[in-house]
């Protein structure tokens, strides 16, 4: 039987699929481990909270009394070993989750450090580093610093300066790359930067934008010190089957402030209706850690087909994940809207669709984005994405079956072929 019909692949791109799968068949045992793992640290917190069938019944309205929203709530607060968790639908996206947190945790006069160098795009006009819109963490009088990242990992020295300062409440570090250059932190290397802080400012909240990093490890940063970990729903956690939301996990006051900035103070969790959608959100995280699996290993096979055609990657083929972004150097604008192409032309959505540079909201360059997804935007889902300006680098991530990543990788490297 031919594995490689029904879809069209050239003798050369079997031929290199054929060598990568081969170069990386060793790490899946590993990948694999991880998620039977976090599996069971889902598996055990469902039955700790004795799961039934009646969480899934939503609410409307004011959202009283739900009960599935508020089990689900202390089913992420103890797999990520957290005193309290907010998940909710009402979060637009994982900015307006980690802005929820920054507004709860800060006042006016309150000084922000970025513990690892910029924060991700979307948050700059949230603090107010570029933009002028109305209600930015500046426009209430709130300072903000920035460590850099030095020889490609957190200054340690830099941090303890920065936050020797009583105004310092909040202390903002990011795991995943985002669009910077740097590599991912790993769990491990996030669990350093809290006893920095406390040393200095024991009142300093020290948050972690966890986006893309869950249950790539055993380990959540708040199982290492973090006070606070925020994500998006249609990342990781949500398993590909959450529709929209985001979650925040952590100390218990900050979690509470959080959700006053939610909603408004008085209120906070009490309300936000669930419309019938908690189905999806237990059932995605059960999936979650299976399908970050799926994600991996998507990306371990981008990075090593991508090196056979001769591009740089970051992380290499064979480096240990901390999360789920592969980046590719393609070096040039053309060559990056092939890869877009060919990875939007394998998705199962709007396949027939040619991804180009649009202006994204909060987005400071224009950003090609390849996402032919069930969930408009989840990068759970596999897409690839790029700002347009040098170094021409590609981020891929997602893929809800390792299947359909690897075909969707292989349809990528077909149209690079093309090129020259
Ligand atoms: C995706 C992401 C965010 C939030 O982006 P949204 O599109 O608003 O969900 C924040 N930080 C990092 C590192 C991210 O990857």
């Amino acid at each position: 039987m031919n594995f490689d019909a029904p879809l069209p692949f050239s003798q050369r791109v079997l031929e290199l699929s054929r060598q990568a799968q081969r170069d990386i068949a060793g790490q899946f045992a590993s990948i694999d481990a991880i998620a039977e793992y976090n599996t069971r640290k889902v598996l055990s917190a469902f039955q700790n909270h004795r799961v039934a069938e009646s969480y899934f019944a939503g609410t409307t309205g004011y959202g009283y009394d739900d009960q599935g929203r508020d089990e689900l709530e202390k089913i992420y607060a103890e797999i990520f070993g957290a005193e309290d968790a907010l998940v909710r639908l009402q979060f637009v996206n994982g900015t307006h989750a980690i802005a929820s947190t920054l507004y709860g945790a800060l006042k006016t006069g309150d000084i922000l450090v970025s513990a690892v160098g910029a924060p991700y795009d979307t948050l700059l006009s949230v603090i107010g580093v570029t933009g002028s819109e109305p209600g930015s963490l500046k426009d209430y009088g709130i300072g903000y610093r920035q460590v850099d990242i030095r020889d490609n990992a957190p200054d340690k020295a830099g941090l303890a300066e920065a936050v020797e300062d009583p105004r310092v409440k909040a202390v903002l570090s990011q795991r995943s790359k985002g669009y910077s250059t740097r590599s991912t932190l790993s769990v491990a290397e996030i669990g350093e930067l809290p006893a920095i802080v406390k040393a200095h400012t024991p009142n300093a909240a020290v948050i972690v934008d966890n986006c893309y990093g869950e249950f790539v490890e055993t380990l959540e940063p708040t199982q290492v010190g973090a006070d606070l970990i925020v994500g998006s729903l249609i990342k990781n956690p949500g398993g590909g089957l959450a529709p929209m939301g985001g979650y925040v996990a952590g100390r218990h006051d900050l979690v509470e402030a959080a959700a006053m900035r939610l909603t408004v103070p008085g209120i906070g969790r009490e309300c936000g209706a669930t419309l019938g959608y908690n189905r999806q959100l237990y059932q995605g995280l059960f999936l979650a850690p299976h399908t970050v699996a799926q994600a991996v290993k998507t990306a371990v096979f981008g990075a090593r087909l991508m090196e056979l055609m001769g591009y740089e990657t970051e992380p290499r083929s064979n480096e240990t994940r901390h999360d789920i972004i592969q980046m590719i150097s393609l070096n040039r604008p053309e060559a990056v809207v092939k890869f877009c192409k060919g990875i939007q032309s394998g998705s199962p959505v709007d396949s027939y669709v040619t991804p180009l540079p649009w202006d994204m909201p909060g987005y400071e360059d224009q950003v090609i984005m390849a996402a032919g997804a069930f969930i408009q935007g989840a990068s759970i889902e596999l897409s690839a994405d790029a700002p347009k300006r040098p170094p021409y680098t590609v981020y891929l991530q997602g893929g809800l079956t390792y299947e359909s990543g690897k075909t969707g990788l292989m349809l990528a490297a077909e149209e690079l072929l093309k090129e020259s």
